[in-house]
């Protein structure tokens, strides 16, 4: 079981203005002055407090654009002096904490390949003790919630007290729509556990491409999350890191004037209707994940379809299907699910598959 965070809620910081969302905004790297402040420019324009830009870039392949380094961080001095705006940028060592803090950045992230490491997070919390900066941590890149919390207790433990998370979504073998697999039920078991905690959703990295920002965040706020974190680019076509998911300012303002619906909490019933907003929310998650793991069974069952043709087997083997549905009947006692309901369900999944198995055999 983990153990208590102690934590200073996100009013006391004086960083973000109410009601929600909270946002942080910026581009994925500080790549020039002129970009970084032009960026800058055009989200204070309507009232974006929080500027984030990556100085040092974590990147797959050596060789892609790695981040500016130190200079950057005069880019950011001069965003704070010129637009009275906050700024935040991602550490992933003591080095870059010492940096961060020499060149006054406001708040720091701790990025998902960061998190996932405790000895590069314990080595990052020791460098934060005795300052009073605010540090927001990523999910780990694999959906592991215990190495969340544990980066959350190594930063707590060195008294970072203005903590909060950012939920980024996991990594995936598996190719889908999305780059990283949303896991909004981890996010919610993390929520659930610490009510206190301060929580973001980043919806760039989740999705991968401006094209889903929208219907992330409305997740995010659907399920009752604080804050987003959101690219922004002055020129999204020619930036050096993740061009396809950054917004313009203006793409943005759009976005969170226009399309993203935050529910009203001021009612007498505000309790009720953010649980029950919260529970819808959570089941549309759970069919979302029922509908991808359809998709996943169903390609396998194209490919024993091929398989079995080229070596001429004949489709339906009763006794294999005999053994599956008496196993899956097994288990869901174990979960109290009703015996009928699940020969129901997976008779319903076998002919799907004898099906589309038929159609493979049928092709030329
Ligand atoms: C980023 O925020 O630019 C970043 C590198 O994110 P993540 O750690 O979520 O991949
Ligand atoms: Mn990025």
């Amino acid at each position: 079981m983990a153990n208590k965070l102690d934590i200073t809620p996100i009013g006391e910081w004086g960083f973000f203005t109410l009601p929600r969302p909270m946002v942080i905004a910026g581009p994925c790297s500080a790549e020039s002055r002129e970009q970084v402040l032009e960026t800058a420019a055009g989200l204070c324009e309507f009232g974006i407090h929080v500027f984030r830009a990556g100085i040092w870039k974590p990147r797959t392949h050596p060789g892609s654009f790695e981040g500016v380094g130190t200079p950057g961080l005069r880019w950011l001095q001069e965003v704070k002096e010129t637009f009275g705006m906050k700024v935040c940028t991602e550490v992933a060592s003591e080095k870059h904490v010492h940096e961060c803090i020499k060149y006054g950045v406001d708040m720091l992230w701790i990025g998902a390949r960061t998190s996932a490491n405790p000895f590069l997070m314990q080595e990052i919390a020791d460098a934060l003790e005795g300052t009073d900066i605010p540090v927001l941590v990523k999910n780990p890149v694999n959906p592991d919630l215990d190495l969340w919390i544990g980066a959350l207790e190594r930063l707590n433990r060195r008294g970072v007290r203005k903590l909060g998370v950012i939920h980024r979504g996991f990594s995936t073998y598996q190719k889908m729509a999305y780059r990283n697999d949303p896991g909004w039920r981890i996010a919610i078991e993390l929520r659930t556990r610490y009510p206190e905690l301060p929580f973001f959703a980043d919806p760039s990295h989740m999705g991968g491409d401006r094209k889903y920002i929208q219907e992330l965040s409305q997740r995010a706020m659907d399920l009752g999350l604080d804050g987003l974190m959101i690219e922004s680019h002055c020129n999204p076509a020619v930036a050096l890191s993740d061009a396809k998911q950054q917004l313009t300012p203006s793409a943005l303002k759009e976005l969170l004037e226009e399309k993203i619906v935050v529910r009203d909490s001021d009612t007498d019933l505000r309790a009720y209707r953010e649980n029950i907003d919260q529970l819808r929310a959570r089941i549309d998650v759970i069919d979302e994940n029922l509908l991808f793991a359809l998709k996943s069974r169903m390609d396998v069952s194209r490919r024993i379809g091929q398989y079995k043709k080229e070596h001429n087997i004949s489709i339906i083997q009763a006794t294999r299907w005999d053994e599956i549905l008496t196993g899956m009947v097994v288990r869901g006692r174990e979960y109290a699910l009703d015996e009928d309901f699940i020969k129901a369900l997976f008779n319903l999944i076998h002919e799907e598959s004898v099906r589309i198995q038929d159609n493979v055999l049928t092709e030329d």
